[in-house]
């Protein structure tokens, strides 16, 4: 490895399997068979084709994705879904959208879906700055609703639900799993649309992977912009105009790693408990030094954000990690303190020397 690589906990864009990357390296002037790089050639042609209907099918596989469902690829990264999403679903609908708050980008698209119809805040934890997801009686859907809408894992509190929100059958389940997608199987015939940006666990920012049941491919209104019509995308391949064919290779890449090397999303759902569960224990026994910010029935199993005892600290907390070679720790203004962001390509000794730090930093201060 290369010694000036750090153990990189940004939320994103962020960590990339290292084999990942040195193939990504090894192909970089002449992908096989292309005379070129993969980035030089046509997105029509036979070669990058394969390379997109390859990242789809591994895709496909590992979250078991059955053919009900469209897998599409699309660019404009999550913040373009807010749009979408009601767009094709709320917009002309006479329905009105049900939305679940449970932290800062469920606001950015309740802001949104505001422009396109009638939206429903239907749960909002602000009294609590974004700590905990809805009970079952707190969340309780309309079965005429356009769609219902969560966040599943709220980047910046480091709130997760635990499972899929109760919806009724009537409803799609839409879900941002931006910061989530791939980190655990999923109940995928739940959903009527669950989406992603590639650039925290599964790529490089530039492309965003759309799950979405075929049936509701229909009900947009024809007249919205073409690029936001699902329609147009599924229709074509995810090549209604020119993907991020670069960004597409690569989150096929990552996705092959996570079925080859990593076993499928079992084997890594249980690497990513074991993960979170090491930092939070190391809170939980740190005698109140660090205090999570999430509830600990929704803790992030990607995003763990906790707060130390003062600015000074959380400071003096940062400069020091890294000089262990523990990188991009500051928390988001709006929760302060510390996120670690653990995704899938965070090793475990990633997590251990950060943990060993915060033992040591916690019995030196406090
Ligand atoms: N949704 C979630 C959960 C995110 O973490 C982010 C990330 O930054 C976004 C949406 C916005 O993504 P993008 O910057 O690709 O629009």
């Amino acid at each position: 490895s290369n010694p000036e690589r750090v153990f990189n906990f940004s939320a994103g864009p962020a960590t990339m399997p290292e084999s990942v990357l040195r193939e990504i390296q090894d192909e970089m002037l002449c992908y096989p068979g292309a005379g070129a790089s993969i980035m030089e050639i046509s997105h029509r042609d036979k070669l990058f084709v394969d390379v997109l209907h390859d990242a789809e099918s591994t895709i496909r596989e590992l979250l078991n994705v059955s053919d009900d469902y469209s897998v599409m690829f699309m660019q404009g990264g999550a913040s373009l879904q807010f749009s979408a999403i009601p767009a094709n679903l709320l917009r002309g609908s006479g329905k009105r959208a049900q939305y679940a708050l449970t932290g800062s980008w469920g606001k950015k698209a309740i802001k949104e879906a505001k422009k396109e119809g009638d939206v429903d805040v239907l749960f909002d934890a602000a009294e609590s700055n974004y700590d905990h997801v809805p009970s079952a009686s707190e969340l309780v859907c309309p079965d005429d609703a356009a769609y219902l809408y969560y966040c599943s894992n709220e980047t910046i509190q480091g709130v997760q639900f635990p499972t899929e929100p109760n919806c009724p059958d009537s409803v799609p389940l839409v879900s941002d799993a931006s910061s989530d997608f791939l980190c655990r199987p999923l109940p995928i015939e739940k959903y009527g649309l669950l989406y992603a940006c590639a650039q925290k666990n599964a790529g490089p920012a530039g492309v965003s992977v759309v799950i979405m049941r075929k049936d509701l491919l229909d009900r947009a209104d024809p007249n919205i912009p073409g690029y936001l019509h699902f329609k147009n995308h599924h229709d074509n391949d995810s090549e209604w105009n020119t993907p991020p064919t670069f960004a597409i290779y690569v989150l096929g890449k990552v996705a092959r790693w996570l079925r080859d090397d990593m076993g499928g999303l079992e084997k890594m759902e249980s690497i990513n408990r074991e993960k979170s569960q090491h930092l939070y224990s190391t809170i939980d026994s740190s005698n109140g030094f660090y205090r999570g910010h999430a509830q600990p029935n929704c803790r992030s199993l990607m995003n763990v954000t906790f707060n130390l005892p003062s600015d000074e600290l959380t400071a003096k907390f940062i400069a020091e990690a890294a000089e262990h070679k523990l990188a991009a720790l500051k928390g988001h203004r709006s929760v302060g303190g510390i996120r670690a962001s653990i995704y899938n390509a965070m090793p475990r000794e990633g997590v251990n020397t950060l943990a060993s730090f915060m033992n040591d930093f916690a019995s030196k201060n406090s």
